[in-house]
């Protein structure tokens, strides 16, 4: 195999073959289709190995690997986006890492440090910046996680770790215009405990939420609205997103109780909000304010923030037996608002006075 050393000396065995052939850029389905290369670290006898980009493809794993069957896993979501030919943007990548450390130690696994997951990263962009895909809403979606790869059936931590970034592009999450989704509450299920896992982002909260959202869209609804589990009546946040609500010109969004995952776009939204001039609530709200403001006349948006739809405006809130309706189908003046600002940073249209943007120069 042909061998490159990069300048920061990670070792890069380049694809033979590239598989760029086989996107179709116009029909890009989510999470289907990967990019040529990954990035691969090694964690044994107390150290991170040097990462090493390799060709994408299957990995050998043992019957009795930790993560098979005590889920010691964790990952990030992240995009890159196309500006031109020479730049792809990162969105905010020293929050993910800082969320992936969080994470980590939670799930008992190894830390690692900036320098490592940025320098990974972007080779891996360089390398396969052609897997970008250039037209209006598009991204490449970065997928770091880390596996617990002990070969041993012990209900312990492992002592043996694996790292991989692997990308896929994805196509624009709104190819025909928003279209607004509808949430349910749920009385049989709860997302997460305080002292519990739910600000991780670590396997176990998705796979534990399966059957509730199988049962909503059973029921008619595109996701669950988790409410807390001690008692049931704060709203907390949405399968993959966090939410917010604009309650007469407040933006109110439910606080980070430790039962919540810190969303990043969550966080850019309460910055752009307050930098707008809105009057900002990080703070418990219930399920019934939410409903007797929309009968009141005085909730005039509700949205969801998160990686992969950036903003996605709720149409219909359903608890208990009664549902309510928000907006007029359409999006909100306000989350568009903020859907174009966030779009326009990360495609390079508007300025970021934030740093939020981290350009990769790729030819
Ligand atoms: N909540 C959950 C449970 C999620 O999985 C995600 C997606 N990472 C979010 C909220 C939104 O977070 P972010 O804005 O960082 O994508």
């Amino acid at each position: 195999m042909n061998e490159l050393m990069t300048s920061s000396r990670i070792k890069i065995e380049p694809v033979q073959n590239s598989k760029i052939h086989e996107i179709d850029f116009d029909n890009l389905v989510f999470g289907r289709k990967f990019s040529d290369h990954m990035v691969v670290m090694e964690y044994e006898n107390g150290a991170w190995s040097t990462p090493v980009i390799k060709p994408y493809g299957p990995i050998e794993i043992t019957p009795a690997m930790n993560s098979l069957h005590y889920g010691q896993a964790i990952f990030e979501g992240m995009k890159a986006f196309y500006v031109d030919e020479e730049t792809i943007h990162l969105f905010r990548p020293e929050v993910h890492f800082e969320r992936l450390n969080n994470t980590a130690r939670r799930m008992c696994i190894p830390e690692m440090d900036y320098e490592t997951f940025i320098v990974g990263l972007e080779e891996l962009i360089k390398l396969d910046h052609q897997f970008v895909p250039k037209k209006e809403g598009t991204a490449l979606y970065i997928r770091p996680f880390i596996f617990a790869s002990d070969d041993l059936l012990a209900a312990r931590s492992s002592n043996k770790f694996s790292y991989y970034i692997i990308t896929s592009p994805v196509g624009a999450y709104y190819p025909e215009g928003f279209n607004p989704v509808s949430l349910t509450t749920t009385d049989n299920y709860v997302r997460a405990v305080v002292g519990g896992t739910g600000e991780a982002k670590t396997a176990g909260n998705y796979a534990a939420s399966f059957l509730p959202a199988r049962e909503a869209q059973e029921a008619g609804y595109t996701q669950v609205l988790w409410l807390d589990a001690k008692e049931r009546k704060y709203i907390e946040e949405v399968g993959t997103m966090n939410i917010h609500f604009l309650i007469d010109d407040v933006v109110i969004t439910p606080e980070l109780t430790g039962s919540i995952l810190p969303g990043i776009t969550r966080r850019s939204v309460i910055q752009l909000a307050k930098d707008w001039g809105y009057k900002v609530e990080e703070r418990k709200i219930t399920i019934d304010e939410v409903f007797e403001a929309s009968e009141n006349g005085s909730l005039k948006e509700v949205f969801g923030s998160g990686t992969a739809a950036v903003i996605s405006p709720v149409g219909r809130i359903h608890h208990q037996g009664k549902t309510i309706n928000i907006g007029t189908g359409k999006i909100g003046d306000f989350a568009k608002r903020l859907f174009d600002e966030i779009t326009g940073m990360q495609y390079g249209r508007v300025e970021d006075p934030y740093g939020w943007i981290h350009p990769v120069k790729v030819q």
